[in-house]
């Protein structure tokens, strides 16, 4: 349902994977918003005005108040910087930078420009995650492990990026989980140790190991062929709750309940952003990138063969 009467002008930025797949459906299908326009170096989208260059983007249309960077963490700040200087709304995918340092300061200059900042976190919309909280609420959770592992080649095919330095690695997706795990727990847990593995030609790791206070330990591997996995398995005072396929379901003692129906993540993503727009206010939680930036801070290095997004090259 739409927030308010008209609907908002908003530009995306960024046209690749995510916003093909997910952000274009979710505006189109929004009463929210008008995607007056988007901006990217080669990419566009049919019928909707298209811009190659940012600065001039932001001279040639004041009138789009909002903007929404689908762009990876390496470029983001700097988008993100022009654009709140030059006093529009901004909407972050996830992770919100490659630094927390970088995100306090958007975070700061939006308050000062007095524009909605809005870090993103789409895992936190899947389906199941609210129910998962409010179950936790009244039970003391005795341990909790995340197994998150998928095939990079399958769902970054040739991004290089992803293991370039500020790309995360295996942590872009490992922090989808750590998105819903620092949403539905009751009290804050901290990292104690990790294993990081890194591809001896690549700067970021291909998988990792990480436990946490509390019991609670995660495991993330991008070389996972075949089925997939991305669950979260806790174990309480008062039985058992599974979130899986990244949150879109829940068990509870084993049993599957069923949900409401969901308008999906990006939809939800979108409805928040246009409730933060019209209420000037920011949307800024950084504490899922705290535990990637203390698994490289802390975490054991570990060297495993190279890897290569075409096998034959590998
Ligand atoms: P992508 O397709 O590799 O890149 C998105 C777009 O960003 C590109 O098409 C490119 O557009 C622009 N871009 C790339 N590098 C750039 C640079 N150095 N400077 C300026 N623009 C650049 O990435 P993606 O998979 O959409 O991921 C983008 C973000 O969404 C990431 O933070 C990721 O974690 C998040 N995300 C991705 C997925 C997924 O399934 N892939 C899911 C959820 C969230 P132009 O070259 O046309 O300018």
């Amino acid at each position: 349902m739409a927030y308010g009467t008209t609907s908002r002008k908003i530009a995306l930025v960024g046209i690749g994977k995510i916003a093909r797949d997910q952000h274009l459906p979710a505006l189109q299908a929004s009463d929210d918003w008008d995607l007056a326009a988007t901006v990217s170096r080669s990419g566009a989208i049919e019928g909707v005005e298209a811009h190659d260059d940012f600065d001039a983007f932001l001279t040639a249309r004041p009138d789009i108040e909002v903007v929404s960077l689908c762009l990876p963490p390496q470029p983001r700040f700097d988008y993100a910087k022009k654009a709140l200087l030059a006093r529009r709304h901004v909407m972050l995918e996830k992770p919100p930078g490659q630094t927390l340092a970088e995100v306090h300061e958007l975070e700061r200059l939006a308050a000062k420009q007095g524009v909605t900042l809005y870090a993103t976190w789409h895992s936190r919309m899947a389906a199941g995650v609210a129910a998962a909280k409010s179950r936790l609420v009244e039970r003391v959770v005795q341990s909790l492990r995340i197994t998150w592992k998928e095939d990079v080649r399958k769902w970054h095919p040739g991004q290089e990026w992803v293991f370039a330095p500020g790309g995360m690695g295996v942590f872009d997706p490992g922090i989808n989980a750590l998105s819903i795990l620092t949403e539905i727990l009751p009290e804050p847990v901290h990292l104690v140790s990790a294993e990081l593995e890194f591809p001896e030609n690549r700067d970021t790791p291909i998988a990792a190991r990480l436990e946490f206070t509390g019991n609670v330990g995660a495991v993330f591997d991008w070389r996972q062929e075949g089925p997939q996995t991305w669950d979260i398995e806790i174990e309480t005072n008062k039985g058992s709750i599974a979130l899986r396929d990244g949150g879109a379901r829940i068990e509870v003692d084993g049993a599957e309940q069923k949900l409401l129906d969901h308008p999906g993540e990006y939809p939800s993503l979108y409805a928040r952003m246009a409730q933060l727009v019209a209420n000037r206010e920011s949307e800024v939680d950084l504490a899922p990138m705290i535990h990637v930036a203390d698994a490289m801070t802390l975490g054991r290095r570990i060297t495993v063969a190279p890897f290569e997004f075409d096998k034959e090259t590998t």
